[in-house]
């Protein structure tokens, strides 16, 4: 059995969009890292590894992620600006509001209350300004101008080529969780030891089975799928900046304009069946196309019969209420739970990674709403 060449402070494990950052910033404030990934950042079975994902600020009354979210905003922008990678674009994201939407009203306050830019729409004003969509069973709308999309999978390797820069030894390896036989180091599975002051695991939708006893029952994987129709030639008008990205969150369906020339993006967020990472086929459903056909011909009526370019099927990894678990390990002080991104945590990256390296480094008590002790058995979902 060999050794890792050196021990660093932290050995940090999962290179998705949250080990990433917290690499990154532990590194930056001049700690030695080591990331370890088993398939490589951003990889095509990871939660980070979609082409796109969504930045909105708003959370309801749950304003701690209306803040991370505008926090992680100047993060992401700072570090495409330093990189010169151009993987944020501003498109804008449009809330579709049902009539007596409580969700919006609290967003709206917390919008309100944190100084975050919105325009509120009315029924009107949504047809009258994105014609391109049938609006006219809505009620109201809240434009988001400042938000809008992440290239996820480039922009997450785009954090761990800045945190390699920076002195982080990066290494594709899949490692083994603790065990009181091999304590304090741990093993990869093709026997190397891993030897470190801290270690962070977060690994994603893999959390589960690298620590069944303690996250089997309290991360739930379920399977999203994503859909990609054509646009018609030469026609501008599902491409930004005529269209945003948008959420009908009555409908638990979201979407983002023709970006880059892929199409235009329809995603379910509906929690679907149970998915295994590694195993499942990730073609995606009859049931589930319906489903984003159904809604294209709703709100998209000229793209009903759209083709089909590309799919993705991807993990939720989902705590009981979507709330992320953050907190050290029961039984090891100096090992850290990070994950249950619950198909919203992408956009906080950099807010995760500077909240975990903060109490790595200067210690302190996690908020209750991210401990281990928070996290039921039973999925009842209350952030969205
Ligand atoms: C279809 C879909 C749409 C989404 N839309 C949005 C959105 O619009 N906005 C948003 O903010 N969020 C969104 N999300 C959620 C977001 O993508 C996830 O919350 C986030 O990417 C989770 O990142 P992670 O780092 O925790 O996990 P992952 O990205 O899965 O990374 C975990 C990494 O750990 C590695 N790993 C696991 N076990 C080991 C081991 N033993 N040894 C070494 N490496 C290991 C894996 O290889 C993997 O690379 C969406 C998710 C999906 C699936």
């Amino acid at each position: 059995m060999t050794t890792s060449s050196n021990s660093p402070d932290v050995a940090v494990i999962g290179a998705g969009v949250f080990g990433a950052w917290i690499a990154y910033l532990l590194r930056q404030s001049g700690q030695s890292v080591a990331l370890f990934d088993a398939h490589g950042a951003g990889h095509t079975r990871a939660s980070s590894g979609g082409e796109s994902r969504l930045i909105r600020m708003g959370y309801g009354d749950a304003e701690l992620y209306t803040r991370w979210a505008a926090q992680s905003l100047t993060s992401w922008t700072a570090l495409f600006t330093a990189k010169q990678q151009p993987l944020l674009h501003g498109t804008g994201v449009l809330w579709l509001a049902r009539p007596d939407d409580a969700q919006m009203r609290a967003t709206l306050v917390t919008l309100q209350r944190l100084k975050i830019q919105f325009e509120r729409l009315d029924g009107d004003e949504l047809v009258r300004r994105y014609p391109q969509m049938r609006l006219d069973d809505m009620a109201w709308g809240v434009l988001e101008p400042e938000s809008g999309v992440l290239m996820a999978r480039r922009a997450v390797q785009t954090v761990v080529d800045a945190a390699i820069a920076l002195g982080v030894e990066y290494r594709i390896a899949d490692v083994m969780p603790p065990t009181d036989a091999h304590w304090p180091s741990l093993a990869t599975t093709d026997g190397e030891r891993v030897s470190a002051d801290t270690y962070v695991f977060a690994c994603g939708g893999w959390l589960p089975k690298v620590f069944p006893r303690l996250l089997g029952e309290r991360i739930i994987l379920t399977r999203q799928e994503v859909f990609y129709f054509g646009c018609p030639a030469g026609n501008r008008n599902f491409a930004p900046p005529q269209l945003p990205a948008w959420i009908d969150f009555g409908k638990e369906v979201y979407g983002m304009p023709d970006l880059a020339g892929r199409g235009l993006k329809v995603g379910i967020d509906r929690h679907g069946p149970s998915f295994d990472p590694d195993t499942d086929d990730r073609h995606v459903s009859p049931e589930q196309l319906r489903m984003a056909r159904d809604f294209l011909q709703l709100r998209f009526p000229s793209l009903g019969d759209a083709p089909l370019l590309e799919t993705r099927v991807c993990q939720y990894e989902n705590t009981s209420n979507g709330d992320f678990l953050i907190d050290r390990h029961p039984n090891y002080a100096n090992v850290w739970l990070v994950g249950g991104g619950s198909g919203h945590g992408f956009k906080h990256g950099p807010a995760v990674g500077e909240y975990v390296a903060k109490r790595i480094v200067d210690g302190g008590p996690v908020s209750s709403r991210f401990a281990l002790a928070s996290k039921a058995t039973v999925q009842q979902r209350t952030v969205f």
